[in-house]
C-alpha cells in the first residue's frame, strides 16, 4: 500500500526526529526493526487504536502490556476523573494506596509486604540494592534474554557461552558494574548450578523472568522454575521474579502461582498501573523490613503511590480479577493461537504460535516447522526479515503489532471474536507475503 495512507505519522516523526532521538521516547517504537517509521496514534477504545491519519487498527501492543481492559475502559476513566478530581499528588499518604497494596499482597502468593514505584526499572533497581544489602555479597546473576529494565547492571548479556562475565550492550555500562553480573542461558538449570558452584558466596540473587516475554514470549520448562528455587536455596542466593510482564497477565497471581514456585522477591509493573505509571517490589516481610525507613536500605519517590497511578491500577485489577475474567482472555489467547498457527500452515509459512494466559507469541521459525521455542538462542535463529514482511502487511490491514520479532502480543478483555476474525484476515494476507521472502 502506498504511504500516502500514513502521511501525517510521516509528517509529524519527520518533526519528532529533531526534537527526540530518533523521534521517540522508547527506542522499540520507532519501527527500525521491521523497516518501517511509527504511525502517530491519536486516540484508543477498548480494542482498537486510531491514528492521526485516521487508520484504525486492532491493538496487540496494548501499550507493551498494561492495558488489560483495552483502552479507555469506562471502569478505570472513572477512577481516574474522580481521582484527578481530588487533587493528582500528595507526597503524603493515602487511602488509596492501602488498597492497591492489600490487592497485590492478597493477589501474589509470596508477597507479604510492598513498596510502590513508578517504572518496572525502578522496581528492577530497588530489588536488586535490597538483595545485595540483605545478603552482604555483590554479584547477580541473569538470564541472557530476559529484560528487566534499563539499570546500568542488567543492561549486560551473555558473550560467548554460558560461563562468560558480563559485556557491557550499551555504552555508558562502565565495566565495574557490568562485571557484576554474570548470566546464564534462559531455561537452563544445570548453567545456574554450574554458576553457583564456580561462584561459592559471591552471589546475592538470581533475577529472571519467570515466563519470559521479551524474547517473544517463552515459557518456562517443565520443572526449570523449581530447580532454580531449590539451587537458590541450596545456595543461599535470593530469588527474584521479575513479574513486571507476566504478572496478572500468564495467571492472577503472576507465575508464581501458576507454577507454585515461590520467590523471596518479586517485581511488578505494566497491568499493576492499569496504564499508568505504577510498579512495585515486594516479597517476604523479613527483607521488606530492610527497607528505608524501617531499615537501613534507602529508596524513595517523589510520586511513589500516586494517586492517579494507584486509582488506575485498582479499577484495572477489580475488573480483571471477576470471576471468568482471566480465563476468557485466555480462551481467547489460545483461540487466536491457533487460527494464526492454521494461517501460517495454509500459507506455507513455519511458525511457532503460543498462548499462555493473555500472553502470545508468534516466532518465524527457521524452517523446522513448529519447533518449541526454549531459549533466546532459538530465538535468535528466527526470521526476522519475513516478521518484518508480516507486520507492514499486518499494518497496511489494520492489525497493529509490536514493531519487533522479539516481543510478545497482548489481548485486553475487549478483544473479542470480531478482533479475533478481523485480525486473522488479515493474517492470511500477511503470512502470503511473508511466504514470497
Ligand atoms: C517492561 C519490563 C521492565 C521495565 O519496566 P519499565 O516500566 O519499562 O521500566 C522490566 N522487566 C520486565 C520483565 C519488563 O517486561
Amino acid at each position: 500500500m502506498s504511504t500516502h495512507l500514513y502521511e501525517r505519522s510521516h509528517v509529524l516523526h519527520t518533526r519528532a526526529k529533531e526534537l527526540m532521538p530518533g523521534g521517540v521516547n522508547s527506542p522499540v517504537r520507532s519501527g527500525k526493526a521491521v523497516g518501517a517509521e511509527p504511525v502517530t496514534l491519536a486516540y484508543g477504545s477498548g480494542a482498537w487504536v486510531t491514528d492521526v491519519d485516521g487508520n484504525q487498527y486492532v491493538d496487540y501492543v496494548l501499550s507493551w502490556g498494561p492495558l488489560v481492559l483495552g483502552h479507555a475502559h469506562e471502569k478505570v476513566r472513572m477512577a481516574l476523573h474522580a481521582a484527578v478530581d481530588t487533587g493528582t499528588s500528595f507526597g503524603f499518604p493515602t487511602e488509596a494506596e492501602n488498597e492497591l497494596a492489600e490487592f497485590v499482597i492478597k493477589a501474589v502468593p509470596s508477597m507479604e509486604r510492598v513498596r510502590f514505584v513508578s517504572s518496572g526499572t525502578e522496581a528492577v533497581m530497588s530489588a536488586l540494592r535490597l538483595a545485595r544489602a540483605a545478603s552482604g555479597r555483590e554479584v547477580i546473576l541473569k538470564c541472557s534474554g530476559c529484560y528487566h529494565g534499563h539499570t546500568d547492571s542488567l543492561l549486560v548479556s551473555a558473550g560467548s557461552g554460558a560461563a562468560s562475565l558480563g559485556i557491557p550492550s550499551s555504552p555508558g555500562v562502565g565495566q565495574a558494574v557490568a562485571s557484576g553480573t554474570l548470566v546464564v542461558p534462559y531455561n537452563d538449570a544445570d548453567a545456574v548450578g554450574a554458576m553457583f558452584e564456580a561462584h561459592p558466596g559471591r552471589i546475592a540473587a538470581m533475577i529472571l523472568e519467570p515466563v519470559a516475554g521479551n524474547m517473544g514470549l517463552v515459557p518456562p520448562q517443565p520443572g526449570y522454575l523449581q530447580k532454580v528455587r531449590d539451587l537458590c536455596t541450596k545456595h543461599g542466593v535470593l530469588l527474584i521474579f521479575d513479574e513486571v510482564m507476566c504478572g496478572f497477565r500468564v495467571a492472577l497471581g503472576g507465575a508464581q502461582a501458576l507454577y507454585g514456585v515461590s520467590p523471596d522477591l518479586t517485581c511488578l509493573g505494566k497491568v499493576i498501573g492499569g496504564g499508568l505509571p505504577c510498579a512495585a517490589y515486594g516479597g517476604r516481610a523479613d527483607l521488606m523490613r530492610q527497607i528505608s525507613p524501617e531499615g537501613p536500605v534507602y529508596q524513595a519517590g517523589t510520586l511513589s503511590g500516586n494517586p492517579l497511578a494507584m486509582a488506575g491500577g485498582l479499577a484495572t485489577l477489580r475488573e480483571l480479577f471477576k470471576p471468568g475474567v482471566q480465563e476468557g482472555l485466555a480462551r481467547n489467547a489460545t483461540h487466536l493461537a491457533e487460527g494464526l498457527a492454521a494461517e501460517a500452515a495454509r500459507a506455507g509459512v513455519p511458525v511457532a504460535a503460543t498462548s499462555l494466559g493473555s500472553m502470545l507469541g508468534l516466532f518465524f521459525t527457521a524452517g523446522e516447522g513448529k519447533q518449541v521455542v526454549r531459549w533466546e538462542n532459538d530465538a535468535a535463529r528466527c526470521r526476522t526479515d519475513r516478521y518484518a514482511v508480516f507486520w507492514r502487511s499486518m499494518r497496511d490491514h489494520g492489525v497493529l503489532l509490536a514493531p519487533a520479532q522479539f516481543e510478545s502480543w497482548f489481548i485486553s478483555t475487549r478483544h473479542d471474536e470480531k478482533e479475533i476474525q478481523h485480525t486473522l484476515r488479515a493474517a492470511r494476507a500477511a503470512f502470503a507475503e511473508a511466504a514470497k521472502i
